[in-house]
């Protein structure tokens, strides 16, 4: 067994108990895992402060002195231990609410001592919680001036691993480790980038000799975990690429070419030129496109879907377009439709409000070939929906969708489709370098000519005169009016009850006959809901009161001015989204962003951004600071954005050289087969085993 995998159990200072709490409550199974546990903090301990300048804004820092007194307070549950601590310039008081017999046991009172906390305020004084108390030794030989801080959590420190105990182990470890740990990287990247030895940055992890020996550990140890990753994804784009066999769409001459010169309304921006382009050239190879294609909202990415689908159809292909929801699936289908309707191609639609009856003539005429293009919701994955020879699948604000689902579009066929998935989500570099590095992504980074930049307005819930007033006016202009409520799954019936009572304020406020409001939310039955997009769409409304169902997508360029209620609650890219419904036709377009007094400082942030930039790359780099690129992403369990040291916030500029030296190394030694390559061969092979369940993540 190589030393890294050693169960944890057999390291001095461990035993059984101690080795089932770690791998319960850390996941630490063995060595390994625990030299990769690293510290999430480190202090100075170099600098010893005075009690007399203790605050509580003050960060964890470090005391000389003595116990005095202790005293015992409260009962039972509220019982807490004071230690009256005292140095050269006063006291402070250090606090236990647990373990309170041991410490008195083992902590001696005047007696020289080392104490390392985060002072607090608590009644107008500042005291320590739970310090970590150390014996002070005059010669006491600190090896490193800063010293690791470990997680841990509360049962481990019951056991005596809290963070101190935790560094006891790796210390123990370390002792042990020379010369067995294995380097991964090879001699000529180590002294290209000058990174350290892995043993040696693993060391200096832990137990930094000085700031400098820290930084460079820590840069060694997130290349390696970025370029591992890195290389991974491009390994495995390489071989599918290689492998997977894909319809040669070589022709264009049809309909393509027919759309393209006689009825295309306006000219391509150069953005959709190019990326048609990509596709073109993807198509023809005879492999399996995987193509992300980004592109703000309203850039005109669905022309482009269109487009490609035609490739499709002018080979005698079937191609398909997935979209997250109804009102989307019919707005397409309807624009498609009408799109195609001098050219001889068939184009029908299946959502999940779609009748049986209708639904079994649709299969067959899937199964035979007579539809061309099929245009749907998640109803389209259903194994009965059968196609005869699809060749393209479009995805539509693919973030709606969840992996599993997205996946179950490949196996339609035995030969893949190529795929095309769409999201106006812009996604920092940083995290689709990593999240989709193993896809090609296509960028259109251009609006359609004649856009204005929309509007955006912050206004206090107490405005709503103003801001009525405002509407009053665009509607007498001409102009369509959405207005947005919140509508979260765990406060539902209340923020139902704020649709509705919104909605009944409006239509007071713009009665009929003079005036005509709509309201749409998830709950009313589809025919209902698609009525009332039409009458908007058409422009009979003037006014549109709905949930966030019209969030993806939907497209009416009459509407300028976008109401948002409580925009406090929603989330960036959310709004982004919704504002994104605005600003298509060629009027000024306006967003409104109501919220109430009381804002958390994070809602502030967000406001303040979409009152700044209509840019979603900017917005999305914000968003990805508040939330995390897990959560933002929403892939906290898919693992692949779990990293042990990486920060994909912070770490750019390592990911960019990481991804360049893993995209030289594939070039230059794809199966890892020469002499120099010895180490990062012998690492990668059970890191790609390890992964072997990860699916395509598109
Ligand atoms: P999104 O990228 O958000 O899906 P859409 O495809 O819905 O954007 O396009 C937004 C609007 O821009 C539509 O009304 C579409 O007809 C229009 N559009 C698309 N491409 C162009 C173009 N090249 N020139 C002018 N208008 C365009
Ligand atoms: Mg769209």
């Amino acid at each position: 067994m190589h030393f890294l995998e050693t169960p944890i159990e057999y390291l001095k200072g461990v035993g059984p108990m101690r080795a089932e709490l770690l791998k319960k409550e850390l996941h630490i199974f063995t060595f390994y895992d625990l030299l990769y546990h690293f510290p999430f903090r480190y202090t100075d301990r170099s600098v010893i402060h005075k009690v007399a300048d203790l605050n509580a804004n003050m960060p964890y820092i470090q005391l000389k002195g003595k116990i005095v007194r202790f005293e015992e307070k409260g009962q039972k549950r509220a019982k807490r231990l004071l230690a009256h601590f005292q140095d050269e310039t006063g006291v402070t008081q250090l606090i236990w609410f647990k373990g309170i017999r041991w410490i008195k046991r083992s902590i001696k009172i005047n007696t020289e001592y080392l104490v390392f906390g985060k002072p607090s305020a608590y009644q107008n004084k500042v005291n320590i919680v739970h310090p970590e108390m150390d014996f002070f030794e005059k010669q006491q030989s600190v090896s490193s001036s800063l010293q690791s801080v470990y997680h841990s959590t509360e049962k481990l420190s019951g056991k005596g691993l809290n963070s101190r105990g935790i560094r006891k182990l790796v210390k123990a470890l370390l002792l042990q480790i020379n010369d067995k740990i294995d380097e991964t990287l090879s001699d000529s990247l180590l002294s290209k980038l000058k990174l350290p030895k892995r043993e040696e940055a693993l060391v200096n992890i832990h137990f930094p000799a000085d700031t400098n020996k820290l930084e460079r550990a820590q840069k060694r140890l997130k290349f390696e975990e970025l370029f591992f990753l890195q290389f991974h994804l491009l390994k495995m784009k390489l071989t599918r690429t290689k492998k997977s066999k894909g319809f040669v769409l070589e022709k264009v001459d049809n309909h393509f070419d027919n759309y393209f010169k006689n009825h295309l309304k306006f000219e391509l921006t150069n953005a959709q030129k190019k990326v048609l382009k990509e596709i073109r050239i993807d198509v023809k190879k005879g492999n399996q496109m995987n193509r992300l294609l980004q592109g703000d909202v309203g850039s005109g990415k669905t022309l482009v879907a269109l487009l490609s689908m035609l490739m499709s159809v002018d080979n005698n292909f079937q191609s398909c377009m997935m979209v997250p929801t109804e009102i989307l699936a019919q707005q397409h289908f309807k624009n498609i439709s009408s799109e195609l309707k001098e050219l001889d191609i068939k184009v029908a639609i299946l959502t999940g409000s779609s009748k049986m009856k209708e639904r079994k003539k649709l299969h067959e005429k899937l199964e035979n070939g007579e539809i061309d293009i099929l245009i749907g919701t998640h109803a389209l994955l259903e194994d009965k929906v059968v196609f005869k020879n699809l060749a393209f699948v479009v995805i539509d604000e693919q973030h709606r969708f969840g992996v599993a689902q997205r996946a179950k579009l490949w196996k339609k066929n035995i030969t893949p489709p190529h795929i095309l998935v769409m999201t106006a989500t812009p996604i920092p570099r940083t995290l689709s370098m990593t999240l989709y590095g193993d896809l090609d992504v296509s960028i259109i980074d251009e609006l359609p000519p004649g856009r204005k930049e929309i509007k955006t307005l912050w206004r206090s819930d107490s405005s709503r005169l103003k801001v009525n007033k405002f509407m009053h006016e665009q509607i007498a202009l001409g102009r369509q009016i959405y207005i947005v409520y919140p509508l979260i799954q765990e406060s539902e019936k209340l923020d139902y009850k704020d649709l509705m009572d919104g909605y009944k304020a409006i239509s007071a406020e713009f009665p009929m006959p003079d005036f005509q409001v709509s309201v749409v939310h998830g709950q009313m039955k589809s025919e209902d809901k698609q009525y009332e997009m039409k009458r908007f769409v058409e422009g009979i409304t003037n006014i549109m009161v709905a949930t966030t169902v019209i969030e993806v997508g939907v497209d009416v360029p009459n509407a300028s001015v976008m109401v948002i209620e409580s925009a406090e609650r929603f989330g960036l890219s959310q709004l982004h989204q919704l504002r994104g419904r605005v600003g298509r036709g060629a009027e000024q377009s306006y967003c409104i962003l109501l919220s109430g007094q009381k804002i958390s400082n994070e809602g502030r942030l967000r406001l303040e951004t979409m009152s700044k930039t209509n840019d979603g790359f900017k917005i999305a780099e914000v968003d990805l600071k508040l939330r995390g690129p897990g959560d933002m992403m929403g892939t906290k369990q898919s693992g692949i954005l779990n990293f042990k040291i990486a920060d994909l916030l912070r770490d750019g500029k390592i990911l960019e050289f990481a991804r360049k030296e893993a995209i030289a190394l594939l070039k230059d030694d794809e199966n890892l087969e020469k002499a120099d390559n010895i180490n990062i061969a012998a690492a990668y092979m059970p890191y790609a085993k390890e992964r072997m369940g990860w699916s395509r993540i598109s």
